[in-house]
C-alpha cells in the first residue's frame, strides 16, 4: 500500500511539535531530562516515517549511513563531559559539509535540465554558502578548543577589508551562478565561502568561543534548512528552522550576559594571549595569599552564610560530588550554602547546572549570575572552586582588560575569599586574574576534588 502525502505531512508535523517541546524542556535543568526525550522520540519519528518514503529507490546508501549511527553511539559514550564543546562544533561542522554535499548532488544531478528553475538555483547557492561557511568556521572552533590551534584570537592586517572583499565576491559570484548555471561558478562560490568560514572564526577566541560556537549552532540550522529547500522536505526545513533561530537567540542572550555586541563577536574577536600566564613568583611578588584546606575549613563552618562559585576547573576535577558532600556537613551545621553560575562558566551553556545536578544538589540553592549578584556582600565566604574569568574584577575595572565589560559574579565583595586551582595559570581568556592580588583572597592550590574533599575531613575532624 502506498502512502499518502498527507500521512507525511501529519508524521512531519507530530515530530516538529515534539521538537518545539523538546526545545522547550531543555530552557531548565528541571525539564531538561524530558525536552530530550521528547526531541528523541521526534527524531525517531521523522527518521521511520522517511524511510518509508515510496521516493527512496535505493537502500544500500542509507543502510551504509546507519553506520555513521554507530560510530555516534561510540563517541557520545566515550566523551567526556569538558570535551562536548569541541564534538558538538565537530558535528556543526558535518551539518554543514551535508549541506554542501546535497547541494553540489542535486546540482550535478539536474545540472543543465529545466527542473533547475531559478528559485532552485538560488536554494542550491544559499545553501551551499552556508554550509561552507559552517563547515570550516565549525572546524576551526572545533581546533580551538581541542587545543590543536591557539584559543586566542587570530588578528592580521587587513582581515575585515579581506572578509568584505570575500563577502562582496560572493554575492558577484552567487548570482552569476544563479543567471548561468556555470558549474565553474558554483565550484567558486563554494570555495569562497570555505575561506570565509575559516576566516569569520579565527579571530574570534578566548572568552567569547561559547558565542562562537553558539552561533555556528545557528548556523548549521540554517544550513540544514537550505537542504530542507532543496531535497524539497518540510521537516528539514521546520527542524532547521527551529535550530537555526534557537541558537540565533541562544548567541544574543550569551552576547547580552557578556556584554558584548553580537557583529563585533563575529566579525571582531577579543582576548588575550594565553602564553602570558602569571607565574607563581610574580603572583608572590605582588602579593598573593595561600592558604591550607584547614585553614579554609574553620572559616567555612563558623560562616553563617557561604557562596559557591563552580568553575571549568570543577568539571575538569570531576568534583561535583565532593562539592556536594561539603554542602551537606555545611548545611548540617546550620550554614546556609548557595551555589552561584555565571552564563559561560564551564566549556558550555549550563555546563555548570548540569554537574550540579548530576550530584543531586537542590535546583532551589543554585541561583543565576543576575538573581545572586546582590548577596555576596552579605556572604561571610565566597568559595571559587575551578572558576576563574567569570570572577575576574578586572572586567569591571580595567579598560585594557580584554575581559572589559563582560559582567563577572561579584565574589569580591564577599567577606573572605576561598579560590581552589592547581597553579597561577590564567583562565581560558589567558587573562591575569585581578581577584587573586585582593586582601580578602587566598588561594588552595590543588585539584579541586582533593581540596573539597580535604575541606570535608577538616570540618568533620574539627
Ligand atoms: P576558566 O577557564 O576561566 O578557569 C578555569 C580554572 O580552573 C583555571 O584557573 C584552572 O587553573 C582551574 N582548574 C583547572 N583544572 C583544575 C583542577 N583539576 N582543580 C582545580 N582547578 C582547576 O573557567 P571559568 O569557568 O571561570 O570561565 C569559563 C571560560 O571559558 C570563560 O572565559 C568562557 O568564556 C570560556 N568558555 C566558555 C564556554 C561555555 O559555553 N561556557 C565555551 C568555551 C569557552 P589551574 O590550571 O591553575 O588549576
Amino acid at each position: 500500500m502506498e502512502l499518502s502525502a498527507d500521512f507525511f505531512a501529519f508524521a512531519y508535523l507530530i515530530a516538529t511539535i515534539l521538537f518545539i517541546y523538546g526545545l522547550k524542556g531543555l530552557s531548565s535543568p528541571k525539564t531538561a531530562l524530558r525536552g530530550n526525550m521528547l526531541a528523541m522520540i521526534g527524531m525517531a519519528l521523522a527518521v521511520s516515517v522517511t524511510w518509508m518514503n515510496p521516493e527512496i529507490k535505493n537502500y544500500t546508501w542509507i543502510w551504509a549511513l546507519l553506520g555513521g549511527g554507530v560510530v555516534g553511539i561510540a563517541l557520545a559514550l566515550r566523551i567526556s563531559m569538558t570535551a562536548m564543546p569541541q564534538l558538538v562544533a565537530l558535528l556543526h561542522s558535518f551539518v554543514g559539509l551535508s549541506a554542501v554535499l546535497v547541494a553540489v548532488g542535486t546540482f550535478l544531478s539536474h545540472s543543465g535540465s529545466s527542473e533547475l528553475s531559478p528559485i532552485a538555483l538560488i536554494e542550491l547557492a544559499v545553501g551551499s554558502v552556508i554550509g561552507a561557511i559552517t563547515f570550516t568556521g565549525s572546524l576551526v572552533a572545533f581546533g580551538k578548543l581541542q587545543e590543536i590551534l591557539k584559543s586566542s584570537p587570530l588578528v592580521f592586517w587587513g582581515q575585515h577589508l579581506l572578509n568584505l572583499f570575500l563577502g562582496l565576491s560572493l554575492l558577484g559570484c552567487g548570482a552569476y551562478f544563479t543567471m548561468t548555471q556555470d558549474i565553474l561558478s558554483f565550484g567558486v562560490l563554494i570555495g569562497i565561502a570555505l575561506a570565509l568560514g575559516f576566516l569569520l572564526v579565527l579571530p574570534i577566541g578566548g572568552a567569547d568561543m561559547p558565542v562562537v560556537v553558539s552561533m555556528l549552532n545557528s548556523y548549521s540550522g540554517w544550513a540544514a534548512s537550505a537542504t530542507g529547500f532543496i531535497l524539497n522536505n518540510q521537516l528539514l526545513i521546520t527542524t532547521g528552522a527551529l535550530v537555526g533561530s534557537s541558537g540565533a537567540i541562544l548567541s544574543y542572550i550569551m552576547c547580552q550576559a557578556m556584554n558584548r555586541s553580537i557583529l563585533s563577536v563575529i566579525f571582531g574577536g577579543v582576548g588575550g594571549d594565553p602564553t602570558q600566564n602569571s607565574t607563581v613568583a610574580q603572583a608572590a611578588s605582588k602579593g598573593v595569599q595561600s592558604a591550607s584546606a584547614e585553614d579554609a575549613a574553620f572559616l567555612l563552618e563558623n560562616s553563617s552564610k557561604v557562596i559557591i562559585i563552580p568553575g571549568y576547573g570543577l568539571a575538569v576535577a570531576q568534583a561535583q560530588h565532593a562539592v556536594k558532600d561539603l554542602y551537606e556537613i555545611l548545611t548540617e551545621k546550620g550554614v546556609e550554602v548557595k551555589f552561584a553560575i555565571h552564563p559561560v562558566a564551564g566549556r558550555m551553556p549550563g555546563h555548570m547546572n548540569v554537574l550540579l545536578a548530576e550530584s543531586d544538589i537542590p535546583y532551589d540553592c543554585v541561583f543565576e549570575m543576575d538573581e545572586i549578584n546582590g548577596e555576596f556582600s552579605s556572604a561571610d565566604v565566597g568559595l571559587v572552586i575551578g572558576a576563574n574569568d567569570v570572577v575576574n574584577p578586572a572586567a569591571k575595572s580595567d579598560k585594557s582588560s580584554p575581559l572589559y565589560g563582560m559582567p563577572i559574579l561579584d565574589v569580591y565583595k564577599t567577606k573572605h575569599i576561598f579560590v581552589s586551582k592547581r597553579s597561577m595559570k590564567a583562565g581560558y581568556s589567558g587573562v591575569d586574574n585581578a581577584l587573586f592580588y585582593y586582601p580578602n583572597c587566598s588561594l588552595i592550590f590543588g585539584d579541586a576534588k582533593a581540596t573539597c574533599e580535604a575541606l570535608v575531613a577538616a570540618i568533620r575532624g574539627a
